[in-house]
């Protein structure tokens, strides 16, 4: 436990994938008037540096959103416009050009988020240094009431706050997985937040490895979805391995996770068309080799 640190994966391809259909699923409750909360039950720092020592070390956002951001698709104006949001969120964290801050989804959230609504974002994280650090860089936001940080498990956190006042609710679950049981935990959370709010939104990442737990997940919520008669999307990106190798004496670089994927349900009935355009032009930009491919699936 706690040897995972998002910073060391901030804007990798997963993180596109994640975040670019996550300001789709915000853009499309937010265009309502009423007031939505939203709960971030796995965190992380929520901003990260891409050229600090972390990012650095793994060079995981060059594979990711360097690499969209540099390709020539991101001038094209056929950019599909979920990439188009995706991008300018980010370059909007980077006022003076280039590409050196990264949010992560609490700031992703953020600033998709309403005052007049009284839209509400609460963040649940629980590694000391992240979550520490995660504190201080919502202070700085000065979002007073809007956005509350705990250091607890998100969970059993979650529990309590569903259904939430606002009858309207965003639940993102994005675990690190760094323990078995977080597969069949997400699954469980998600069975349960059906029957205590089932209209709620429910976006859940999850990394397509080939380890069990990981491929029965996307089945498991599918079953889950299926009973609860609630309509799911499913979309995974998978870059490929890497052809090239490491300059002799350097660590290898970007030979971990190749793929990923959102599972989302009750999802905007506008998120299917908009993957349907993004995720092959996202696929053009970050596919790198043996193995890449996208895919969206949906029900209901
Ligand atoms: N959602 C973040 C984003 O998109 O920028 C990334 C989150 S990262 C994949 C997962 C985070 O969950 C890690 O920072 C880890 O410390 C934290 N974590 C692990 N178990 C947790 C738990 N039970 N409750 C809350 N946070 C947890």
């Amino acid at each position: 436990m706690f040897s995972y640190r998002h910073g060391f994966h901030a804007g990798n391809h997963a993180d596109v994938l994640k975040h670019t259909a996550l300001i789709a699923v915000l853009k499309h409750l937010t265009a309502k008037p009423t007031a939505l909360t939203v709960v971030d039950t796995h965190a992380g720092a929520g901003l990260y540096r891409l050229d600090s020592d972390f990012a650095g070390t793994s060079g995981e956002a060059q594979d990711g959103v360097l690499r969209l951001a540099a390709s020539p698709l991101a001038t094209d104006p056929a950019l599909s416009p979920l990439v188009r949001d995706y991008l300018d969120l980010v370059a909007s964290f980077n006022p003076k050009g280039g590409l050196k801050v990264y949010p992560g989804s609490p700031f992703v959230i953020q600033s998709l988020l309403r005052h007049e609504a009284r839209d509400r974002l609460r963040l649940f994280e629980m590694h000391p240094t992240d979550s520490k650090a995660l504190a201080g860089h919502v202070a700085q936001m000065e979002a007073g009431r809007q956005v509350a940080v705990q250091r607890a498990d998100g969970f059993e956190s979650l529990r309590a706050l569903l259904p939430p006042p606002s009858r309207r609710a965003l639940v993102l679950i994005d675990p690190s997985y760094e323990i078995k049981s977080d597969y069949a935990k997400v699954a469980a959370c998600i069975q349960e937040s059906l029957k205590r709010f089932v209209t709620g939104t429910y976006f859940v990442w999850y990394p397509v490895i080939p380890r069990p737990e990981a491929h029965e997940l996307p089945r498991r919520l599918k079953t889950i979805a299926n009973h609860a008669a609630r309509p799911w999307l499913h979309a995974t990106l998978s870059i490929g391995q890497s052809e090239a190798k490491a300059p002799v004496g350097e660590p290898a670089k970007g030979h971990g996770l190749t793929a990923s994927g959102v599972f989302v349900v009750n999802p905007p009935h506008t998120l299917k068309a908009g993957l349907q355009l993004a995720l092959p032009q996202l696929l053009e930009a970050l596919g790198r080799g043996r193995g890449k491919g996208q895919a969206l699936e949906s029900a209901g």
